[in-house]
């Protein structure tokens, strides 16, 4: 949760810059490979990061751009665990505590006929390595008329389908989940079908963030969870940089362990980003690029991401506990 320059401290040591007590081993996956900028405390004996030890599969490196897109997922990977981290969300390797936990398997299409699908299955979350091919992504996007897609958001999206599993576990929260979003549980594999014979709803965006959130509940929820994600993360980077933008700066508490729940924080979050999203588009328009933020936020969207927010907070928790010892506060 924290970025620092190093210093050199004997051997393969380093501290950090102005603390040299502090010392640390640099994360293996950045030693052989350079994906990682991750330390492991010099005291520990583990040679993986706290994110590489999340994740369980990575592409065979024997093809040609496949460590550059190795290194591109675990770029999109790090951000997701921070700001996953950030909301004091239950956060732990899957390889280490089992489908409660998260673990990400990374591959590639060995054939048309055996793909190497990007979906979620019990805490695992697995991508096609492909979304880290620039022109390929831009392909599929492009194909699929999608005004956004990127490799953070499949990690967020999926991430989703992770969480809700967790949420659903309570049955007051599932009830909470079905009467916002739907029902979450059943028909799924009939409404994905519906969904690419027929296209989406008319006028879905009245009432969804994409038009892949109208396929079935599941996918709203993960759409609106991946899309809560961006808010939380883009707002966080504004509020680290200092940006300040007409009346105020971004900073914004989330999921203190152990608080009552506070609407009103969700509230204040949303009166922060529309102006920010703005400012992101005028920026882009300015620099020649495409729309930073090509979403418009309905009332309908902002009550599912509401009803997220209140989940979220109901769920924070001190990370450091083992799971064992974490108690989920009623809603
Ligand atoms: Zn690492
Ligand atoms: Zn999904």
């Amino acid at each position: 949760m924290h970025l620092t320059a190093l210093d050199p401290a004997g051997g393969d040591l380093w501290a950090e810059a102005g603390r040299a007590q502090v010392r640390y081993r640099l994360c293996i996956n950045a030693v052989v490979h350079g994906v990682c900028n991750g330390l492991v405390p010099a005291d520990e004996s583990g040679q993986l990061c706290r994110a590489c030890e999340f994740t369980q599969q990575i592409p065979s490196l024997s093809t040609v751009d496949h460590l550059e897109y190795w290194r591109r997922l675990e770029r999109a990977k790090r951000r997701l665990l921070f700001t996953l981290a950030a909301l004091h969300l239950p956060l732990e390797p899957r390889a280490r505590v089992g489908n409660t936990g998260l673990g990400f398997a990374f591959g590639a299409d060995v054939s048309p006929a055996h793909r190497f699908l990007t979906a979620h299955c019990d805490g695992l979350i697995s991508i096609n390595i492909s979304e880290a091919d620039d022109v390929e992504r831009e392909r599929i996007r492009t194909a699929m008329g999608e005004p956004y897609r990127t490799l953070l958001g499949h990690f967020r999206h999926e991430s989703g389908h992770h969480y809700l599993e967790r949420f659903a576990e309570d049955p007051a929260r599932l009830t909470l989940i079905r009467a916002t979003f739907g029902e979450v549980r059943n028909g799924y594999e009939e409404a994905l079908s519906s969904y690419y014979a027929n296209g989406p709803l008319p006028h879905w965006q009245e009432s969804h963030i994409s038009a892949y959130a109208t396929a079935h509940p599941q996918e709203d929820w993960a759409e609106t969870w991946a899309h809560y994600l961006l808010i939380v993360d883009t707002l966080e980077s504004a509020h680290e940089a200092g940006v300040v933008l007409g009346s105020g700066s971004f900073e914004l508490s989330f999921g203190s362990a152990g608080a009552t729940y506070d609407p009103a924080s969700f509230d204040l979050a949303l009166a922060r980003w529309l102006p920010l999203a703005e400012f992101a588009n005028e920026l882009a328009r300015s620099l020649g690029t495409a729309d930073a933020y090509p979403f418009v936020l309905t009332d309908a969207v902002t009550r599912k991401m509401r009803v997220i927010d209140r989940l979220v907070a109901g769920l924070s928790q001190d990370p450091l506990k083992s799971s064992h010892e974490k108690t989920l506060s009623p809603l």
